[in-house]
């Protein structure tokens, strides 16, 4: 209060401070988005009032007029453009009307207001409206939101505790304020606010604005909200009741009305703690895949931030990683302010430990349901696997209780919908294996028929199989798990295997060549070079190969996908160029090679070269020319037909 004038009935009027009129005449003269806070702000002061007084009763002393309910009660009166908000709580005496309601929280900086007014008079400008949170959130001016939505505010209160005489506090957010006896009847006990809304504030006088204001804000807070005598706030706010006392019907309704998912969640964590930080989360996951990607990825992530049950963010990002992004639900901690602002938000360090719970309660959480609900764990998997994966990479405190939690479909499952964990792998590795060998490919089909694999089977080495390129981003960076190395089986050498006997094969091996034949394959592996130009580095017998004809392979360690993956960021779409390596044992290279005895320059050796080429390239992933390799295959198809009647005489 400073500059004050007396009038005979006891009228006070007083002049602002300086900093409350400027920050006033803003709030009044910009353009708002989000203006409909100002009820968060005016229901949160009265749910405040009705708690203090609560309080007081639960140490024994009695208010005025003890037998009414403790409630918060709006009424609107659309021809008047009029909301009134009345609650029943402690009430302030005239004093503290012209103390609480005269000056802002927080002193804002003369730099901060003269930039605000500079950002309100632009916004004005080119009429793109600024958030009314930023502002309330800077000054911590509450109440004085009203003055974005009112031209003339009353404050009648009569204090619970006292002489029962009642005041009024009455401004325009202009300049001045007056504080006044009131003859009024209401309110019998507590605070009635009288808002006069702006004529560009008319919505607020409709009912449904406002219950849907009071269900998003407000929908927790612990007392009953009327408005226009229906009460609107039904929901309890579960996450702060005791775990022993919700049932899980209660649980389930509640994550149904809260998501709007018409099925049941897989499974949800309670979380109640005092220290470091003061929280109580209500997490759920989700029994089905999220969709995060896309233009509004930012709207799909995140936990509601409630400060003692009211909303402060929706999808606040700060309280999880994106790799627990799965999780859907509500936070509600006293340690924040309600009036905090989006910039003090984020660097907020209470946020940074509830985080921190967070992660270690839901890492927890998982290892728990593996051992004790491994069905549920395998949908959790299957649903949400994708972005725990993340997890290795974001997190690397964590990195080793992540990938304990990883699943992979392996050559060592029965089908591609069962997976195994890392540590499974490892259960049923050979004696003195330390590397988890993968491949990536489409399919478990394709995976298995990668040539690469075919020195694994031999040997009876089990295969992790990926089928996201962005498996191999994640093992890449790891180095060592357990001890263990990730390597591709496209990477293996030959030291890397020699180790391992071959099982007993049953497959009869193809007959050694003469010195003469294998001087004839090495010509006609030139041949083949020569055919094949510049679409090849090399042509060469490959050691690796037993049950496929050829592959390609590059030396520079890089897989296939790893570089159709790197391809694919750079638009890169060129086929690479590899080696081509050939399996002479193979009854089709052995066919070739009676061919070639017999006419070097046969036409169809060449197409039938350009063919087995074709298919390595489809192994790897990579096909320059369909058409050419369409109509390649239809004329060979053709002539093995005619071959075939002609021989079976038909
Ligand atoms: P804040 O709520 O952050 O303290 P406000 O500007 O919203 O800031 O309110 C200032 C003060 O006015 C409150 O701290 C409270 O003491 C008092 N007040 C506001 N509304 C009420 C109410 N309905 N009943 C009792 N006291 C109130």
């Amino acid at each position: 209060m400073s500059e004050q004038t007396e009038t005979a009935e006891g009228k006070k009027t007083c002049e602002f401070r300086a900093e409350v009129r400027k920050v006033l005449q803003i709030l009044t003269n910009s353009l708002y988005t989000n203006k409909e806070i100002f009820l968060r702000e005016l229901v949160s002061n009265a749910s405040d009032a009705l708690d203090k007084l609560r309080f007081r009763q639960n140490r024994g002393e009695t208010p005025r007029e003890a037998q009414l309910p403790l409630e918060i009660r709006i009424t609107l009166d659309k021809d008047k453009k009029e909301l009134v908000i009345a609650d029943t709580g402690i009430g302030m005496t005239e004093q503290e009307l012209g103390e609480n309601l005269g000056i802002i929280a927080k002193s804002g900086s003369e730099e901060f207001l003269a930039e605000l007014a500079g950002q309100a008079a632009a916004a004005e400008g080119d009429k793109k409206p600024v958030d009314a949170s930023q502002i309330i959130g800077h000054f911590g001016v509450g109440f004085y939101s009203v003055f974005m939505v009112a031209s003339r505010v009353e404050v009648y209160s009569r204090p619970a505790f006292g002489d029962g005489s009642a005041f009024v506090w009455e401004s325009d957010g202009l300049g001045t304020y007056t504080v006044s006896p009131s003859e009024e009847a209401e309110p019998v006990r507590g605070t009635r606010i009288v808002v006069h809304l702006k004529d560009d504030a008319e919505e607020f006088a409709e009912k449904y604005r406002i219950d849907g204001i009071i269900r998003k804000h407000s929908g927790f807070i612990p007392f009953p909200v009327l408005v226009d005598g229906e009460k609107v706030n039904t929901q309890p706010a579960l996450w702060r009741e005791p775990k022993s006392q919700v049932t899980a019907d209660q649980y389930k309704d509640f994550y149904k009305s809260f998501t709007y998912d018409s099925k049941d969640p897989l499974d949800w964590l309670h979380i109640s703690v005092d220290s470091p930080v003061q929280f109580h989360a209500l997490l759920y996951i989700p029994d089905e895949a999220q969709e995060f990607r896309g233009p509004r990825e930012d709207e799909y992530w995140g936990l509601d931030l409630y400060s003692n049950r009211v909303l402060i963010q929706h999808k606040n990002k700060d309280l999880i990683p994106p790799y627990l992004g799965f999780l859907k639900g509500i936070v509600d901690t006293e340690d924040i302010p309600l009036n905090i602002s989006r910039e003090t938000l984020q660097e907020n360090r209470v946020l940074r430990k509830i985080n921190q719970t967070i992660v270690k309660q839901t890492l927890n959480h998982l290892e728990k349901m593996v051992k004790d609900r491994p069905e549920d764990y395998l949908k959790f998997w299957k649903h949400h696997g994708i972005i725990l994966k993340m997890g290795v990479h974001q997190d690397f405190t964590n990195r080793d209780k992540i990938l304990a939690l990883l699943r992979f479909n392996t050559s060592a499952n029965e089908n591609a919908e069962e997976v195994s964990s890392l540590e499974e792998y490892q259960s049923r590795a050979l004696e003195g294996q330390k590397t988890f060998w993968y491949v990536t490919a489409a399919s478990r089909e394709a995976a298995k028929l990668n040539p690469n694999m075919d020195r694994f089977r031999k040997k009876g080495l089990e295969v992790l199989f990926f089928y996201e390129p962005f498996d191999e981003f994640i093992v890449s960076g790891i180095g060592t798990y357990k001890e263990w190395t990730f390597k591709s089986i496209e990477n293996a050498e030959e030291k890397d295997l020699e180790a391992f006997a071959d099982k007993e094969d049953a497959t009869p091996k193809a007959a050694p060549l003469s010195t003469e034949d294998e001087k004839t394959f090495d010509d006609l592996i030139a041949r083949m070079k020569e055919l094949l130009g510049a679409r090849v580095k090399d042509v060469v017998v490959s050691r690796r190969l037993t049950d496929s004809a050829a592959v390609l392979s590059s030396e520079d360690g890089v897989t296939s996908a790893m570089d159709k993956f790197m391809r694919a960021m750079d638009k890169n779409m060129e086929v690479p160029v590899k080696t081509l390596e050939v399996n002479r044992e193979h009854p089709l290279l052995r066919a070739l090679l009676r061919i070639f005895k017999a006419d070097a320059n046969d036409a169809i050796l060449a197409t039938m070269i350009n063919s087995l080429f074709d298919s390595a390239q489809l192994m790897d992933g990579f096909v320059k020319d369909p058409q050419e390799l369409a109509s390649r295959n239809a004329k060979l198809l053709e002539q093995s037909a005619s071959w075939y009647a002609d021989i079976k005489k038909l």
